[in-house]
């Protein structure tokens, strides 16, 4: 038989911003379907309606494209096994349930909320620590197992509210098998009878979750950790009603970066790094979170430093585009251990796209910053600002901040610079030095680095006494990028006029 093909999903709730774990698992189902010439699907798991959130379905949509992780199957992206939002696809859960009940696998519920608290309370006092409905506690409930055919029919006919429940076996054990963590085995006593089917007319979680995996005929299911203790209720399921299941994955927690549990919003505000792809203002709240778009992240160096928490490539290489981890990726390589979150690391990638990216491509992206702190410059000196700048920057914004002297004249000089390079004589020399360049008919980085050095020699004169000095004069600052690369780029007059100016402001900080 030929292998079945490779359909994967990602299925978020939209309860509120896309966490970037959320992204990460997203990021796997995506590799992992591409790798195999398979599709990856977004299906959105909407059925419980008091969670719903508005826009956060859009926010998934808007996250995933900017990560550049697009559904071939979804919500506005077509295919053929859709609607691919639960709520759309509400009338077809109820069959699979009442063929649950026919097998004699699930059954009618009746009890009232005060009946199911009153069920747990008796329960704590005589020593429960986990109260729940389940194959023992069952029996003394309202329900269609407990009440007669006739009670039962009657209840239904008056419409008395009922959930319907699965009736999980009373002793066994569920074998899942799982491609990262191997088998897991877990016994039906420690697990309940799960509401399938909501008094409201919409399926629960579980229900909804495997008779969708099932038609849209995913091959794997790929999720994060959280959903491992579902997963043997999924595989009973799959048995009760007969189909096969997918094969599982479960991905490891992001941890925080201390180690000490699961990554959360609140530690990304208290440590100062965003936990979310894209900024949210929370729609009844207004609380903003932030994300990584906004601070200045590149989608490639987002999905990279992602891919490499809970994956390894199985070498020492750590950058990877997208097309790259595509080919790189396999499930066997991920991980059982959570992955700690490391927000340097976060950084450093974004540098190193930064590094490797083409001059004029980030003197386009620089623009827009440029322009917002009033700046006015042609493209090309933006080019020139990126070269000279780009290898000292971890963001792009970082480029304009770090690199101001290239949009204005100094208005301070660094004071320990000053003083301890700006000496007696020091602005004679400086002047003098002035003058040396104010001949170089060519305004070149070399041009000017010749006369420099030049100028060194007929003085007799050090590279430390001089050259810091020259960057004051010219950028205010101790440290920048080469100081005759930035001259050539500033320009003849600029420059002259900046060591007039300078040499003045500092005459008479010699000490
Ligand atoms: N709707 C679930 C969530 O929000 C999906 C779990 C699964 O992938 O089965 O995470």
């Amino acid at each position: 038989m030929p292998d079945k093909r490779v359909r994967v999903r990602f299925a978020p709730s939209p309860t509120g911003p896309l966490h970037m774990g959320g992204v990460r698992t997203a990021l796997y189902n995506y590799l992992f379907a591409k790798k195999n010439g398979g599709d990856f699907i977004l299906r959105v798991e909407d059925t419980d309606q008091t969670r719903y959130v508005p826009g956060a379905e859009a926010y998934v949509r808007e996250a995933l494209e900017w990560c550049g992780i697009v559904p071939d199957e979804g919500p506005d992206y077509g295919g053929d096994k859709g609607p691919y939002r639960q709520s759309e696809r509400k009338d077809m859960y109820r069959a699979y349930a009442d063929r649950l009940i026919e097998a004699g696998k699930a059954y009618y519920a009746f009890d009232t909320p005060e009946e199911l608290d009153a069920m747990r309370e008796r329960l704590k006092k005589a020593g429960s620590s986990s109260p729940q409905y389940n194959a023992v506690t069952r029996e003394s409930m309202r329900n269609s197992l407990t009440l007669s055919k006739d009670e039962t029919d009657a209840l239904m006919a008056d419409d008395a509210p009922y959930v319907i429940r699965f009736k999980m076996p009373r002793n066994e054990e569920v074998r899942v098998h799982d491609v990262v963590r191997g088998w897991v085995t877990v016994h039906t006593r420690q697990l309940d009878d799960k509401v399938l089917f909501k008094s409201d007319g919409m399926p629960t979680y579980h229900l909804a979750n495997i008779v969708d995996d099932h038609t849209m005929e995913i091959s794997h299911v790929i999720r994060g950790e959280e959903w491992l203790p579902s997963a043997p209720l999924h595989v009973l399921l799959y048995e009760a009603i007969g189909w096969e299941a997918p094969v599982f994955a479960h991905l490891p927690l992001l941890l925080r970066p201390d180690g000490n549990g699961k990554l959360s919003k609140r530690d990304g505000d208290r440590l100062g790094f965003p936990v979310f792809p894209l900024n949210w203002k929370d729609p009844a709240t207004g609380e903003q979170s932030n994300g990584y778009r906004e601070r200045g992240y590149f989608p490639e160096a987002f999905v990279n430093m992602l891919a490499l928490l809970g994956w390894n490539p199985g070498t020492p290489q750590e950058i990877f585009s997208l097309e790259g981890l595509v080919e790189a990726f396999t499930l066997q390589r991920v991980g059982k251990a959570g992955a700690k979150f490391d927000p340097d690391k976060a950084k450093w990638f974004n540098q190193q796209y930064l590094r490797s990216k083409p001059d004029q491509e980030l003197a386009a992206a620089v623009a827009p910053f440029a322009e917002a702190a009033g700046h006015r410059a042609s493209p090309e000196f933006l080019a020139g600002v990126c070269r000279l700048m780009k290898e000292r920057a971890s963001f792009i914004s970082e480029l304009i901040e770090d690199g101001i002297y290239f949009f204005r004249a100094p208005e301070a000089y660094d004071e320990k610079t000053v003083r301890k390079k700006w000496k007696e004589g020091t602005a004679e020399r400086m002047r003098k030095l002035a003058a040396r360049f104010e001949e170089d008919g060519e305004y070149s980085a070399e041009s000017l680095e010749k006369i420099f050095k030049a100028f060194l020699e007929s003085e007799e004169l050090g590279m430390g006494m001089v050259l810091p000095n020259l960057r004051l004069l010219i950028t205010g600052k101790g440290m920048g990028p080469g100081m005759f690369d930035i001259m050539a780029l500033l320009g003849k007059e600029e420059c002259a006029r900046r060591m007039a100016v300078g040499i003045e402001k500092l005459e008479d900080a010699a000490n």
